[in-house]
């Protein structure tokens, strides 16, 4: 939705700025595209941080008559969570991400408005994932961060740092202290990266990705453009190959596999990561 953020952490993936968001996509023309489609999206709101885009909790409420949502936020924004807590129904809500960022939130004295926010959401029957980024810098800490937060009612997950630190890059430098916190947490520390080039997938049709001015591209892993809501969008009519090497992406649910190969894929990705999906 946007890079802006209202933080500013260290290992942020992406540049991100505290400034105001002018340009939003206006909801009409978002539900426009939505909605002339014939189909119930699930659209995953992320960011930066997504409760900073103007009127984001109206948007919620709009996009959720007909659809689904997922949201990735920092939890900081409390009038806002308490609102989106009040008018949007958990039954349209798929999963919300929450990313606890302590340091950050230390600075701004902000550790008990997190778990304020988080039981504002999880009594009104959302379902919230608190995840940790565990920074080299954060090995001393998290076992007696963990034991605070659980005594506070709030679980949390443990995820990959992704980046370079003391010249090192991570997670394949980690500690064998923090490779054994991921080793209790399997689904957390690895994520697959497939190369399903030449195989017909149904991104494009059914899994799209748009940017914060609205093009959509074909999905994460490649950006292909289709047209832009603002105009024209010209959706794939189905499954076509696929034209990249890396699926950093969800490509393994729209990929076309027959059983043997879905099979193959799926104990693979049990095997590496603990995890088991079901493919769509
Ligand atoms: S809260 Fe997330 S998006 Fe914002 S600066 Fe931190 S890592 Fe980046
Ligand atoms: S397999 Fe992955 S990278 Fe390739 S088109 Fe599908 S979703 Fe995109």
């Amino acid at each position: 939705m946007t890079r802006n953020c209202n933080f500013q952490c260290s290992y942020c993936y992406f540049p991100h700025t505290n400034g105001k968001i002018t340009d939003p996509v206006s909801t009409d023309t978002l539900l426009d595209f939505l909605n002339n489609k014939n189909a119930r999206w699930l659209v995953g709101m992320t960011g930066g941080e997504p409760f900073i885009y103007p009127d984001f909790v109206s948007l919620c409420e709009q996009v959720t008559q007909n659809h689904y949502i997922g949201v990735d936020t920092n939890l900081s924004l409390s009038t806002q969570i308490a609102d989106f807590a009040k008018r949007i129904s958990p039954s349209r809500v798929n999963d919300i991400y929450a990313s606890l960022h302590i340091e950050e939130r230390e600075k701004r004295n902000a550790v008990p408005q997190f778990i304020e926010n988080y039981h504002t959401l999880a009594d009104a029957g959302f379902t919230i994932k608190v995840n940790y980024v565990l920074h080299p810098l954060m090995e001393d800490r998290y076992a007696a961060d963990v034991e605070f937060f659980k005594k506070n009612g709030v679980p949390i997950t443990p995820r990959p740092f992704k980046g370079i630190y003391n010249s090192l890059k991570y997670p394949q430098n980690y500690s064998a202290n923090i490779k054994s916190i991921f080793a209790s947490h399997p689904g957390a520390g690895t994520k697959m990266v497939f190369n399903f080039r030449g195989v017909d997938c149904k991104s494009g049709h059914s899994f799209i990705r748009m940017e914060p001015d609205g093009t959509i591209l074909r999905c994460p892993g490649d950006r292909t453009v289709l047209g832009n809501i603002h105009n024209d969008v010209s959706l794939n009519a189905g499954a076509t190959p696929c034209a990249v090497d890396r699926c950093p992406c969800q490509g393994i649910n729209y990929v076309d596999l027959n059983p043997a190969e879905g099979w193959f894929i799926e104990g693979m990705r049990s095997f590496l990561t603990g995890s088991e999906k079901k493919r769509r």
